[in-house]
């Protein structure tokens, strides 16, 4: 009787083969073809469902963790709830330092799935003691049996999108993507995709989407860090203050800098013209795909792939909120109607 039900062993075979879906709206007067990889469709809901599950995988291979040890691991929300599934379904305790810029709902959802949360101040540097990066570190070296993902400094993050990701895009688009566009904070997505799209096509042109406030663009074009590019800004999961060894900065050709205010708009259209609901970087990715297109980066031949990382439900409190984008300011500039929707 058993054999005959059609059901998923776990929330984990889930994981991947996302849908590439077609922009419609918000490209119409740029020359190309639009399709966004909506990694909200994992069970996660993000893109980190891949590395979470592959680098847990990858460890019970080598023979590192048993079930029973501790996952730790920083993260801006995203790879923590992944890392929280994937334990979960695993038998592995989940320990997670975030930052203080990530959403309350986003710190909620960690608690939900089981995950132990330490929240850790945004702005100090990365050598801070109370920097996520270091409170990690110090859980590790204190909890016995514990696996650090670290996942910025960590090969397997590309790897996993070297492995799924990017062979999905190839598949998905016959071979004829012409162009891979997306945000950038391990690097870890874009770095693998490039990777396996590159030795397919060496022609598939990479770029990158950076914040301003972050050194990751300033670093791909001189080599050197330049602490003076950093500041604090808005978008999470985007940019960095460090230089992650998960971006191979080789294989991107080019980045472009985005607003928080740029991007924050750009979301709020995609939801309300393509039906899509999905993330601040989301957003981040297509105001990026105007600025390249005013640099004339794409024609009538282009097929340019989008990556959307992540589900708009965790930005109900920020980008979503009519209040807190009024608070920022950043309807000071937009039409009346929008405007006048606050006031009543
Ligand atoms: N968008 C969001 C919402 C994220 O959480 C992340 C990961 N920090 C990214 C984009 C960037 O992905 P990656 O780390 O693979 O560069």
């Amino acid at each position: 009787m058993g054999q005959d039900i059609q059901a998923y062993n776990n929330v984990l075979e889930l994981i991947g083969n996302t849908p590439l879906i077609k922009i419609n709206k918000v490209t119409e007067e740029i020359k190309g073809n639009f399709y966004a990889k909506v990694e909200a469709f994992n069970p996660g809901h993000s893109t980190k469902d891949r590395i979470a599950l592959y680098i847990i995988e990858e460890a019970e291979r080598q023979g590192i963790i048993k079930p029973g040890d501790t996952i730790i691991e920083t993260t801006s929300g995203n790879t923590g709830f992944s890392l929280a599934m994937v334990s979960i379904i695993k038998g592995y305790e989940c320990i997670l330092a975030v930052s203080s810029k990530s959403s309350p709902d986003k710190i909620d959802m960690l608690r939900s799935l089981g995950a132990k949360v330490y929240v850790c101040p945004a702005h100090v540097s990365a050598d801070d003691e109370r920097s996520y990066y270091n409170v990690a570190k110090r859980l590790h070296e204190e909890t016995k049996g514990s696996v650090y993902i670290n996942q910025y400094f960590n090969e397997l993050n590309i790897e996993a999108h070297y492995k799924t990701t990017g062979p999905e895009i190839w598949e998905q688009t016959n071979g004829k993507v012409t162009h891979v566009v997306a945000c950038t904070g391990t690097g870890g997505t874009l770095s693998g995709a490039a990777k396996f799209l590159k030795e397919k096509n060496p022609n598939i042109r990479i770029l990158g989407v950076d914040a301003y406030g972050s050194v990751l663009k300033k670093y791909h074009e001189t080599r050197e860090f330049d602490a003076e590019e950093i500041y604090p800004y808005r978008i999470e999961g985007l940019g960095k203050n460090l230089i992650p060894t998960a971006t191979d900065f080789d294989l991107i050709d080019k980045f472009v800098k985005v607003t928080d205010e740029d991007s924050a708009h750009m979301t709020r259209n995609i939801a309300k013209t393509e039906g899509l609901f999905v993330g601040y970087t989301s957003g981040a990715v297509m105001q990026a795909i105007k600025q390249y297109a005013e640099e004339n980066e794409f024609d009538e031949n282009s097929n340019v792939i989008a990556i959307f990382p992540d589900h708009g439900s965790r930005y109900m409190s920020k980008v979503f909120s009519d209040e807190w984008m009024s608070a920022q300011g950043f309807f000071d500039s937009v039409n009346a109607e929008e405007a006048q929707k606050i006031e009543f």
